[in-house]
């Protein structure tokens, strides 16, 4: 990983990197706590509440969260328990201008390391437990479009070929990335 911080970008819908499963870190490093001030930053830059490695390119599990009550870096996070239900709208840094309602757990136990590689467990519900799946998802190269209906797929058809287009020209327009309320 020669990238520099500055270089790292949110990537697009149709960027491969997205897709990729992220590998565990073996040895969490000084350049890992690097990336993920840099991942938080860019979070906050997007509004987001949450940031997945593999959304920046970067193919290891280390997630970032901030739903309001606090910033969470989290590295190799694995949920142990899942408990109930929910349904919440989400959308994704990732996919701007798409809005898709994903079921999932409503209570979820998480076991990760910190940034500075203590052994730490979360029990999350609610919005924190949603966030914690959607970024976890992340690492497994799942993204909001895959829990898409088969009506979200006719509704979001055209938008999804133009992000494709876009990520090949890496811009993005700041107009798109506010039509869902809950960015991660
Ligand atoms: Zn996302």
């Amino acid at each position: 990983m020669s990238m520099k911080e500055t270089a790292l970008r949110i990537r697009i819908f149709g960027d491969q990197a997205l897709r990729k499963k992220a590998k565990s870190v073996k040895e969490l490093t000084t350049k890992h706590r690097e990336y993920l001030s840099a991942m938080a930053r860019l979070m906050y830059e997007g509004d987001g509440i949450g940031l997945a490695a593999p959304q920046v390119g970067l193919s290891e599990a280390m997630i970032v969260i901030d739903i309001g009550s606090g910033l969470f870096k989290l590295v190799n996070p694995k949920i142990i328990k899942i408990e109930g239900r929910q349904v919440l709208e989400e959308g994704c840094l990732s996919v701007p201008g798409v809005c898709i309602k994903v079921k999932r757990a409503k209570k979820v136990k998480v076991k990760a390391l910190d940034e500075s590689g203590r052994q730490i467990v979360i029990d999350a519900e609610d919005l924190f437990a949603c966030v914690l799946q959607h970024e976890i998802d992340h690492l497994n190269g799942k993204l909001i479009v895959d829990y898409a209906s088969i009506i979200d797929k006719v509704r979001i058809k055209n938008k999804l070929e133009e992000l494709k287009k876009k990520a090949k020209d890496e811009e993005l327009s700041e107009s798109e990335t506010k039509s869902c309320q809950l960015q991660l």
